[in-house]
């Protein structure tokens, strides 16, 4: 994924992780909300399903009481029976007493006239008829509910089984399972009436929230407006802002975190070593005294997958100080290996040389994996060179143990960027080298008359003391090459040759410039 592609990804991921819990949290309290409505209407269902049967059974027992005590005849003492047991029910408005199919008498009195007995509208199980819509004689206008049993029948205000304390906005009600109403609170929607009216429920559709209870041939239901109920609960959503905002914060803050850990150069790096994105160039490295190319300096690429090159004074310190450079060192190993082994079998005296970092040089690590790496090609240890620069000799001992092996080995090794670390003229001595690379900065210094200039020959002279080769550097001029080679200095890689080059036209280049036999001596 590129660099761009993630910054984008990242910025998608913190709007939508700054939008998202606010949406959810307001979604989850609106279900709360909207779920406890609901719960609180079937708990309102409950109580009017309860007044019903609490009503039914108290009709049931007056009903039974006149039956077991056998009244009949409209008598005085049967009158007074009644309105004494309509007194003591409190449900109850009044008793009548049929004879026949006409009303004789009620807890009022003999009637006078002809009121006709009615047929119940339904019958419960336990054959107490209900006639849901009685006019009773004394006042005709009013709408009573009658039950009876055998000769009596009570008649109750249909009002008193929704007689219960409800909050504004809610619509309670009963009806039968056939969908007709008993009684209901004004403004209630028949067509859901009859809906809820079908079986228990609990629910909401666009205007309503609603739940029903049934219990024998009664179906009570309480409703509430949609909109209402929202309304109420707008405030406990708010509530949950600061809550949405605190959860948004941290989310942002974990994409930011995450996306800088992942464009953080470490990572990067990791993630290049895992998909293999470097490669090596070659710069030829020539024999000063006859032209000819004797091998090169292997320098690590890294090609980023949208194409771009990073130089390595970018991301081999980044290597070091995050203990990737092990793993950079044993891909670059590999892949100087691979790219050359066919060249090395027919070129026995052309030779690549491989830097070496001071952890490299600390664990000595290097060493095991690059034996492995030659024996698997059957390339010669003495085909490469290990580069170490002063700083990598920074803890002497353990490096100079490990060049050491690696000299027993067979590899040839060099001090790299001489001049421009900190090595003593003493360490320099007990160093196990066989070459030593001169700065550019110093080869740049020739025939400038900058003070480094004075230093060259001082240092040509000590590489020679000290019985070590000497690779110039940087070299782009011409007369660059021409005072160095004047100065006994055997061997030069720069511009003035050839740039880096990618494996193959580093082969095709080596090809064109072999050193003469004279050199090939020298360098073996
Ligand atoms: P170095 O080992 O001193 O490598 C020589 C550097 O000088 C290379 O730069 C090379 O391209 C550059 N150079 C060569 N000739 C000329 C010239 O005529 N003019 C100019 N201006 N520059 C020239 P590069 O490839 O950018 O490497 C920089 C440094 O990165 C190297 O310095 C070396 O210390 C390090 N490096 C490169 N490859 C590796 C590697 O595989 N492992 C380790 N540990 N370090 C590496
Ligand atoms: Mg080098
Ligand atoms: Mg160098």
């Amino acid at each position: 994924m590129s660099r761009r592609s993630i910054v984008v990804t990242a910025i998608l991921l913190a709007v939508l992780a700054a939008v998202l819990p606010l949406f959810v949290l307001s979604h989850i309290s609106r279900q709360r909300a909207l779920a406890s409505e609901q719960s609180r209407l079937a708990h309102e269902a409950e109580r009017a399903l309860q007044r019903v049967q609490v009503t039914v059974a108290q009709a049931r027992r007056v009903l039974e009481t006149l039956e077991r005590e056998g009244w009949s005849g409209c008598s005085d003492a049967h009158v007074a029976r009644m309105r004494a047991l309509t007194l003591d029910a409190p449900a109850i408005e009044e008793i009548g007493f049929f004879e026949g199919d006409r009303l004789a008498c009620t807890s009022w009195g003999v009637v006078d006239g002809h009121v006709p007995a009615q047929p119940s509208d339904l019958e419960l199980p336990d054959g107490l008829g209900i006639d849901l819509e009685l006019h009773p004689a004394a006042s005709p206008s009013a709408t009573m509910l009658a039950l009876r049993r055998d000769r009596h029948n009570v008649l109750v205000k249909p009002e008193r089984l929704v007689d219960v304390i409800i909050d504004p906005g809610i619509w309670l009600g009963v009806a039968t399972r056939t969908g007709r109403p008993i009684v209901a609170s004004p403004g209630a929607d028949p067509a859901l009436v009859a809906r809820l009216s079908r079986a228990a429920t609990t629910g909401a559709d666009e205007r309503h929230l609603f739940a029903s209870r049934v219990e024998g041939g009664v179906v009570a239901f309480a409703i509430a407006d949609r909109a209402q109920a929202e309304a109420s609960t707008a405030a406990e959503r708010r509530a949950m802002v600061p809550l949405g905002l605190l959860a948004s914060a941290v989310l942002v803050g974990l994409v930011v975190w995450l996306s800088r850990q992942r464009l953080s150069p470490q990572r990067e790096l990791d993630i290049a070593l895992r998909r293999g994105e470097f490669v090596v160039h070659y710069q030829p490295v020539v024999e000063l005294a006859g032209g000819g190319c004797v091998g090169a300096e292997a320098l690590v690429r890294w090609q980023r997958p949208d194409g771009a090159w990073v130089p390595p004074n970018l991301f081999i310190p980044v290597a070091e100080r995050s203990g990737l450079i092990a793993a950079l060192t044993d891909q670059v190993i590999e892949r100087v290996v691979q790219d050359l082994a066919g060249a090395f079998a027919g070129e026995p005296s052309m030779h690549v040389s491989i830097n070496l970092c001071a952890g490299d040089l600390h664990s000595g690590r290097f060493l095991p994996v690059l034996e492995a790496a030659l024996a698997r090609h059957g390339v010669a240890p003495s085909q490469v060179w290990l580069e170490a620069t002063e700083r990598g000799f920074i803890d002497t001992a353990s490096a100079g143990g490990h060049l050491a092996r690696a000299r027993a080995a067979g590899h040839r090794v060099a001090i790299d960027d001489f001049g421009t670390g900190y090595s003593s003229l003493s360490m320099l001595e007990s160093l196990p080298l066989d070459a030593l690379k001169i700065d550019k900065s110093f080869i740049d210094a020739i025939g400038r008359g900058a003070a480094t200039g004075v230093v060259i020959p001082h240092v040509i002279n000590l590489a020679h003391g000290l019985g070590l080769d000497i690779v110039a550097e940087g070299v782009e001029a011409p007369g660059q090459a021409a005072y160095l080679a004047q100065a006994g200095v055997q061997y030069a890689q720069g511009w003035l040759y050839s740039p880096a080059l990618a494996a193959d036209d580093f082969i095709a280049y080596y090809r064109a410039h072999r050193p003469s036999p004279r050199a090939v001596q020298s360098v073996a």
